[in-house]
């Protein structure tokens, strides 16, 4: 199918979807990549771990050629940007095959570093109570991942040099994953997958979609620890999140 008719298709589909909400017309996003290309591997494995071959070419994953675990090694090995000299080790993230939920942050700060895993400070902590709230629970439920895989110095923002080096490792997570929903934790994270340049303020309370995937955008647990009053959006983001997760197990 020719891109622009896809395109066409798609502004469609979310006229439809504004008219079923209450006929306002809202911003949407881009249509998402429809594949994703993990170019470090042409190699012969599958989840049950059989046979890993030669490296170093483009490989589409589509093909289902490249396992979760092998993009997990990759990630710890990668030197592919300047974060690779400062970090203690890569956090390639909670990737756990079948689970329905998937929670994307920025990346890792000096706890994630420092232990391998994902939110395990003072706001992963934070964001354990959010899903608990909803009656789940990380490795269970949820999965998570950061856009970025190694932590920039300082706890700054990655450069985009940097995300470009590293964002097919998430897009393919993502591809192989196929969680029913994702969360997005702050500007960063939202705006890489949604391709909006708005503010988390602005952007969040609706839903989008990541290659066909809904997403629910909300604040970075950090902002809220900071600034209290953000925690009724959150509960709102919260509640949608569950509600799509309901209505996708269930349809
Ligand atoms: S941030 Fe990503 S691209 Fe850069 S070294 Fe770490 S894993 Fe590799």
């Amino acid at each position: 199918m020719e891109k622009n008719i896809k395109s066409e298709l798609w502004d469609i589909a979310w006229c439809i979807q504004d008219i079923a909400d209450g006929g306002w017309r809202k911003e949407h996003p881009p249509l998402p990549v429809e594949k994703v290309i993990y170019s470090e591997h042409s190699v012969t494995a599958s989840d049950n771990g059989e046979e890993v071959s030669s490296r170093n070419s483009a490989h589409d994953i589509s093909e289902g050629t490249v396992s979760v675990d092998i993009i997990t090694s990759d990630i710890l090995e990668c030197k592919k940007c300047r974060l690779a000299s400062g970090r203690i080790q890569a956090v390639p993230g909670i990737a756990i095959k079948g689970l329905p939920v998937l929670v994307v942050g920025e990346a890792p700060g000096a706890d994630e570093d420092r232990m391998g895993e994902p939110f395990v400070g003072k706001a992963g902590k934070y964001l354990d109570k959010w899903l608990a709230a909803i009656g789940l629970e990380r490795k269970k439920d949820v999965n998570i991942l950061n856009v970025v895989k190694c932590r920039p110095p300082n706890n700054r923002d990655p450069l985009p040099d940097e995300i470009e080096a590293c964002i097919p490792y998430l897009k393919a997570q993502i591809s192989l994953l196929k969680p029913v929903v994702i969360l997005t934790l702050g500007r960063f994270a939202t705006s890489v997958l949604t391709g909006s340049e708005e503010g988390i303020t602005k952007i969040r309370g609706k839903i989008y979609k990541y290659d066909g995937i809904p997403l629910v955008p909300t604040f970075h647990p950090s902002a809220v620890l900071r600034n209290q009053t953000l925690k009724r959006p959150v509960w709102e983001d919260l509640k949608l999140l569950k509600m799509i997760l309901n209505k996708q197990l269930k349809g």
